[in-house]
């Protein structure tokens, strides 16, 4: 067998006798399991799991990577159970392989309820051993090289995938290489026309660039050189879907993105780097705002280096890339660098530890989101980073996807301080909330106890953090919200008939949980508080066991505007304090407060399962808008002059609009703030006063 034997010898430059045997064992149990198999190309089926761990072996994977590699469609396509394997070669080995069985299984394509729930075993598999991944994206890779002889429909289908899933995991595990060559081939599967016509592009564009290039290299060589620094200097090369995506993303022309030349900088110590940044800054003017340190601040996933951009002869801009050796091949290879260049166990590489972070958080997020939804969004995010970096006020630096806001930082800091947050500085300035961060600022969170958060801050967060932990801290307060309306609502249909929750024999109220299929008091309060359940059904089931009707509940509830999430104030009729009021319970939403005479609710009003009876209790805190039309004479600085009768009633003017009726009379539209009726005739009153006053009227529905 040459295949395996080749393999073998490559795998003695780095592994011992006996673990190059046990792979070979596994290659020859491989073998005999696919026996009588073949690929579609018609080659027997084992070339397939030998070429998945050539591929691991130019990592330098371990060989129990490799062993994997040789078995992982054992389990999968020959039906040979997982205890077989574990006894041949021991539970590691096994574990592996059925992660990467588990993996194969998922079927990205379908809904995306099911892609979230992959998701999440992807992540618990890659949790237990991140070298599952790593089995699988070589696997992935070998499939993708070997895409051709499918049929179109399976191609775009795993090329999809490919690019959608694998090439984004890759990313955000810093395999570059690895990155690349799923995106070409994906994006060759996906799209052959634009991909060889941008290859043909790029290759004649190059015939043309050859002059200017090996100048650049020259006088960048000659730089180093004259500043006795030793640094390689080599011309990049972006890869065809990069080129596609910025012309796609940045709707830039194929040119134009040709028109950049690019070049990388390696040598021997970070030292060197910043000598070599200064040595070309000097050679050619830097573009402002363009010089990166990803050295002092690495990206999510390891990768280092420093970025500048310079203008060249003629004004031709150079993009450079400076770093050292190391840093390359983590940039090249990222996680798996840690196989490649392992040098003693415990000083494990950057992008090993980010990696295994970023599965921990990953599993974190899974378990915060309230379903796998929820999940898949904020994972998605994760695996597209765009950072930027921030600092908090003692220097701490940040990292956040781009486009986060102080409430996303908020969260990064800690659970409590997004929870609390009330305000922000952004470089001691005051700031919105909602306002995307720059890198470089600092930012500073202003916090009060007992603040919550706003619902409204789901519309601009960023990170899967704070849109969990968001979402999880409104259901608990929307949870002891309804509990309390809730128990509001029973007791006061209860204590109609002289009686009360806690007077309810026990035994009772269990009866009626089981028979509601509840298992806390507490549930059955928040269905009623959020109005699913009708408190006088409830409260009849709870009194008498046989089901007679009890007359309606007299007296109304008083609503304290201290209800939170539970309780609106309908749209349609805008009631205030003082106003006469009804409640309708409408099912999930909780109570919503109607004018009693609104014509929205005037066929259930009387209906005590879907209506309550309501008051205003005293001192309702807040400020509640209404809007009045008042018709007066034209005349001159007409809106001054309302805005200063309506200020001067202590009342706020939210909007105003005005359309003039006929030339003489003019129809304004207000919307004013007010904290209750006696307030509203305050205003009325002050704005009656003002000459030419024809009518005012306050406007309902
Ligand atoms: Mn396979």
């Amino acid at each position: 067998m040459p295949g395996i034997e080749a393999l073998a010898e490559r795998l003695s430059t780095y592994l011992g006798p006996e673990q190059v045997n046990l792979v070979r064992r596994a290659y020859f149990y491989a073998e005999q399991a696919h026996d009588g198999q073949r690929r579609r190309s018609g080659e027997p089926y084992v070339t397939h799991p030998l070429a998945v761990a050539s591929i691991l072996a130019d990592m330098h994977m371990d060989h129990q990577s490799l062993m994997a590699a040789m078995l992982h469609d054992v389990i999968e396509d020959t039906g040979i159970a997982k205890e077989a394997l574990c006894q041949q070669f021991g539970e590691t080995v096994a574990e592996l392989v059925d992660g990467v069985s588990k993996l194969t299984q998922m079927n990205f394509e379908t809904k995306a309820e099911a892609q979230a729930e992959n998701f999440q075993k992807m992540a618990m598999a890659m949790a237990r051993d991140i070298r599952v991944i790593l089995v699988k994206l070589a696997d992935r890779l070998h499939n993708m090289r070997t895409l051709e002889v499918l049929s179109g429909e399976k191609r775009r289908r795993i090329a999809k995938e490919t690019l959608e899933i694998y090439a984004p995991i890759a990313n955000r595990l810093g395999m570059h290489t690895v990155r690349v060559e799923f995106e070409d081939l994906g994006f060759k599967a996906m799209h052959p026309m634009r991909s060889s016509l941008i290859h043909r592009a790029v290759k004649s564009a190059r015939g043309n660039r050859k002059e200017i290039v090996a100048k650049i290299e020259h006088s960048l060589a000659n730089c180093l050189a004259a500043d006795g620094i030793e640094g390689e200097v080599s011309g990049r090369q972006k890869h065809l879907y990069g080129i596609y995506k910025k012309m796609r993303g940045k709707r830039r022309a194929f040119t134009e993105i040709m028109d950049v030349y690019a070049f990388r900088i390696i040598v021997d110590k970070v030292d060197t780097c910043y000598r070599v940044l200064g040595a070309v800054h000097n050679l050619y003017k830097p573009l402002p705002g363009r010089f990166k340190d990803y050295i002092a601040i690495p990206k999510a996933n390891g990768y280092q280096s420093l970025h500048t951009t310079l203008f060249g002869m003629h004004g031709v801009p150079i993009e450079i890339q400076i770093r050292t050796r190391e840093m390359e091949e983590m940039a090249n290879n990222g996680i798996a660098a840690h196989w490649l260049y392992k040098s003693n166990e415990h000083d494990q590489p950057n992008s090993h530890a980010r990696a295994r972070q970023w599965v921990k958080g990953i599993l974190e997020l899974q378990q915060r989101a309230g379903n796998s939804l929820e999940f898949i969004e904020s994972v998605k995010i994760d695996l597209f980073p765009d950072e930027v970096y921030v600092f908090t006020p003692k220097g701490r630096i940040m990292e956040l996807p781009k486009g986060s806001t102080a409430v996303d930082f908020a969260y990064a800091v800690h659970t409590d301080v997004g929870n609390s947050c009330i305000a922000c500085r952004i470089n001691r300035r005051l700031a919105p909330l909602s306002e995307p961060l720059q890198s470089g600022s600092t930012v500073e969170i202003v916090s009060a106890p007992g603040a919550r958060p706003n619902p409204a801050w789901l519309n601009f967060v960023v990170t899967g953090k704070a849109r969990t932990h968001i979402r999880h801290a409104l259901k608990q307060q929307r949870r002891s919200e309804s509990i309390s309306l809730g128990e509001r609502l029973l007791n006061k249909v209860l204590t109609g008939f002289d009686s009360s929750l806690e007077r309810i024999p026990q035994e009772r109220i269990q009866a009626i949980l089981s028979e509601y299929r509840l298992e806390l008091t507490e549930d059955l309060l928040e269905d009623i508080g959020l109005g699913n359940r009708m408190a006088y059904v409830v409260a009849r089931r709870l009194l008498s066991a046989e089901g007679e009707p009890l007359p309606a509940p007299e007296g109304p509830l008083a609503i304290r505007g201290t209800e939170g999430l539970v309780l609106s104030y309908a749209k349609c009729c805008t009631p205030i304090p003082g106003d006469p009021i009804v409640g309708h319970l409408s099912a999930g939403k909780g109570m919503v407060v109607h004018l009693e005479n609104c014509r929205n609710i005037s066929e259930i009003r009387h209906n005590p399962e879907k209506c309550v009876q309501l008051s205003w209790a005293k001192d309702i805190p807040g400020e509640f808008n209404v809007e009045l039309r008042v018709e007066l004479e034209h005349q001159r600085g007409l809106i001054a002059l309302l805005a200063s009768s309506v200020n001067a009633a202590d009342g706020n003017i939210e909007k105003i609009s005005m359309d003039e009726r006929d030339g003489r009379i003019s129809v304004v539209q207000l919307v004013v703030s007010v904290h209750d009726r006696v307030h509203l005739a305050r205003v009325i009153k002050k704005l009656r006063t003002l000459t030419g006053v024809v009518r005012i009227t306050r406007m309902r529905t």
